[in-house]
């Protein structure tokens, strides 16, 4: 028994590869027979807008998935995530850091040895209190981050294997003074009694902070498997411009819920081509062993019955 979660973010609806990233998070929970639950990750006051809410909760149930309890919402847990900030600050763990986004961007090298893309050079974490002084009288609002100290994270992903990555001054509350996502995970996932993690395997990078951040604040890690990402016909990861990416657009184009949980279904290898399906009937199909480790190549972005080029290996 491992318990999970999906924890999208209320930016947009959900499309096929957010879909599928769903579907297999519920496999991994109720094949095992383990609780599922729902996390809106909705911190962002600037991306947070009901409408997607509800409708990413209804195309979830739509394509079948369940779950149990109440839906969680970040934006209701703020002094939760200022609380865990506070202990490591009380730590001596953090300090303010006043660079500019441009400006993480410009110094930030390509990605170098075990640290990921874009990690944070360290700018701000020696500045004296003058410094510092000089740039708050210049109008400037400090983030805060974590004081790493570049430690190295190791962990076994159920789809990856053994990963290694360095920890960077990361960012736990923003310029805005909104908690930041890689710290409230954190937060919430120990909370929630979480113990498996599957999700998009564009934030595998993000793991080995997180598993720092729960280490320092003494909660319990969960395991993870991150599961490969949904390119649209270009070879980008899939958006919205690729066209024929979410339910609806399927639907308006004459494929059946059945037909899109059995092309996700094909996709990954537990369906042949065209197989109509639910979720349930994936339950004793699925084996987490046998996920694919490469993206799923969308072929057929206006909505026609799916050319998938799934890899069975
Ligand atoms: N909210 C994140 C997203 O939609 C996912 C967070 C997670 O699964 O840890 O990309």
């Amino acid at each position: 028994m491992a318990d999970g979660r999906f924890a999208p973010s209320p930016t947009g609806d959900l499309h096929l590869g957010n879909l599928r990233t769903a579907l297999v998070a519920w496999l991994f929970a109720r094949r095992a027979g383990s609780r599922f639950l729902l996390r809106m990750e909705d911190l962002d006051p600037a991306t947070r807008h009901e409408r997607h809410v509800v409708a990413q909760q209804r195309d979830l149930a739509a394509i079948g998935l369940d779950w149990d309890g109440e839906v969680v919402c970040q934006s209701a847990r703020l002094d939760r995530y200022h609380a865990a900030i506070d202990h490591l600050t009380a730590s001596g763990l953090t300090y303010p850091c006043y660079c500019t986004r441009r400006e993480v961007h410009e110094a930030a090298a390509a990605p170098q040895g075990p640290y990921p893309a874009l990690a944070y050079p360290g700018t701000c974490r020696h500045l004296s209190v003058a410094e510092r002084a000089e740039r708050e009288a210049a109008g400037r609002l400090p983030a805060l981050r974590l004081r790493a100290d570049g430690v190295t994270v190791r962990f076994t992903d159920r789809c990856r294997g053994l990963v290694e990555g360095a920890v960077d001054d990361l960012v736990l509350r923003r310029r805005d003074g909104v908690p930041a996502y890689n710290l409230a995970v954190v937060v919430d996932d120990a909370a929630q009694g979480v113990e498996e993690v599957v999700r998009g395997d564009d934030l595998l990078d993000s793991t080995p902070r997180q598993l720092h951040l729960a280490a320092l604040l003494g909660l319990p890690a969960p395991c993870h498997a991150h599961v490969p990402l949904v390119l649209g016909p270009d070879g980008a990861r899939l958006a919205k411009r690729h066209g024929g990416v979410t339910l609806a657009d399927r639907l308006a184009a004459g494929q059946t819920v059945t037909g899109v949980v059995g092309m996700l279904a094909a996709s990954l290898g537990l369906a042949d081509r065209g197989e109509p399906l639910t979720a349930v009937d994936l339950l004793d199909r699925f084996d987490p062993t046998r996920l694919s480790r490469r993206p799923w190549v969308l072929t057929d972005p206006d909505g026609r019955p799916d050319r998938p080029t799934a890899d069975r290996s």
